[in-house]
């Protein structure tokens, strides 16, 4: 029955995904004029001329004299992949949900800047306290990954679980990077979210509660957690979204433990394990350490697996002159070097390539946000309200209670 009413789509690749290689380089990444940077082709947010033409030094003392003028009325949040020139001016910084847990935590500020992508700033405002406005500087400023999972398909495929597993038979686990409402889909079906760092502490609660999990929405951290838990890979199946349930029959949906979403990160599936070959060969001390979004071939080819922050942590607490092999964002990669040269640490990819949509936040969107506050008016405000904020926050609170 459920194949009946399931339609077959035609596949859409998200435009944010489209835009990846728009300023990968072999030289360094450096801020130009926004309407120098517009002419890759990209698709953002229109801003006032002025903030067009300005170079980023000029951008900087802006951004410094609007920051001064509101005080301790506002935080700013830098995700560690930002451009170096996002990062100087954030009063925190660090991976999406300790941003928020430290956007709630401040009880004083009025404004809160997330300098991140599109379901950051909605997490940030799920756990923001009632007076706290929320707002992301460019509102592009999305994730491919979370576009690989709409709302609507998410939904039909949890119905289409319900009908031909029945109820009680599969919890959704959904990980940091969906939007607000695929989280509070998570918070009404006894569900809960996960990051990266707790990935598996998440898993282990949910085959509690039933025999099977559907994670969404990216595959490769769905894979690499469940084989470092002893799920097989035979016991795995994938979720493709354009076929009738998902390109599976009853039978296999029957015998999976895992169902994984086919969702992937453009920038962490750019890494193979013939960068961490050639970088053994050149260092044969070196250790390499890859984000869990990076494909399963390449995270067993590794020697650590860890979020941004455990990535972070790990080359700072190593000794001098050790060697690190980094699998993760260039924004973040290039930063840990700079604050460790007393050891070697480099990106495995030799193409400079930041995440597109992180990048997206430019000096020019954020200066235009906190000199628009100066004059008493909130611009790209992210707000959720309603069911989604309180089932969406149910399903975080589970996180912190569980994970
Ligand atoms: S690095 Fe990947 S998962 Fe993170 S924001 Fe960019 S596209 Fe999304």
């Amino acid at each position: 029955m459920a194949e009946m009413l399931t339609t077959i789509k035609r596949t859409r690749v998200p435009l944010t995904e489209l835009e990846q290689s728009a300023f990968c380089t072999t030289e360094s990444l450096v801020s130009k004029p926004l309407v120098e940077e517009f002419k890759s082709g990209v698709r953002w947010q229109r801003l006032p001329i002025e903030y067009m033409r300005t170079t980023a030094p000029e951008l900087d003392d802006r951004i410094r004299a609007a920051k001064g003028k509101l005080g301790k009325r506002l935080i700013i949040l830098g995700h560690h992949y930002q451009r170096d020139e996002i990062i100087q001016h954030a009063d925190f910084r660090g991976d999406s949900f300790k941003l928020s847990q430290l956007a709630a935590e401040q009880k004083d500020a009025e404004y809160i800047v997330f300098c991140g992508v599109h379901f950051m700033a909605e997490t940030a405002s799920v756990l923001a306290q009632p007076h706290q406005r929320v707002m992301l500087p460019n509102m592009a400023a999305g994730c491919s990954m979370s576009d690989m999972a709409q709302t609507g398909d998410v939904e039909e495929c949890w119905d289409d679980l319900m009908d031909t597993l029945g109820p009680g038979s599969i919890v959704p686990v959904a990980y940091m990077n969906c939007t607000a409402d695929l989280k509070a889909l998570c918070g009404r079906n006894n569900g809960i979210i996960c990051t990266s760092s707790i990935a598996d502490n998440v898993m282990q609660w949910a085959y509690k509660q039933a025999p099977r999990v559907i994670f969404y929405p990216d595959q490769h951290l769905g894979r690499n957690t469940g084989l470092k838990m002893g799920i097989k890979l035979d016991e795995m199946v994938l979720w493709n979204p354009f076929k009738p349930l998902g390109g599976n029959t009853k039978e296999q949906l029957g015998h999976a433990k895992l169902i994984l979403w086919k969702g992937h990160c453009s920038v962490h599936t750019r890494f193979n394990p013939k960068q961490i070959q050639e970088a053994r060969a050149k260092y044969p001390d070196i250790t390499i350490m890859v984000h869990p979004e990076c494909p399963m071939e390449v995270v067993q080819a590794a020697d650590k697996v860890g979020s941004t922050e455990q990535i972070s942590k790990a080359i700072s607490a190593a000794p001098k002159g050790s060697v690190w092999g980094v699998g993760t964002e260039i924004s973040l990669v290039n930063r840990i070097a700079k604050e460790n040269s007393d050891k070697t640490v480099f990106c495995l990819d030799p193409v400079v390539c930041p995440c597109s949509t992180m990048y997206r936040i430019h000096p020019a969107y954020l200066a235009w946000v906190l000199e628009s506050l100066v004059k008493g008016e909130v611009v790209n405000e992210i707000v959720v309200t309603g069911d989604t904020r309180k089932n969406a926050k149910l399903a975080l609170e589970r996180m912190l209670q569980y994970g």
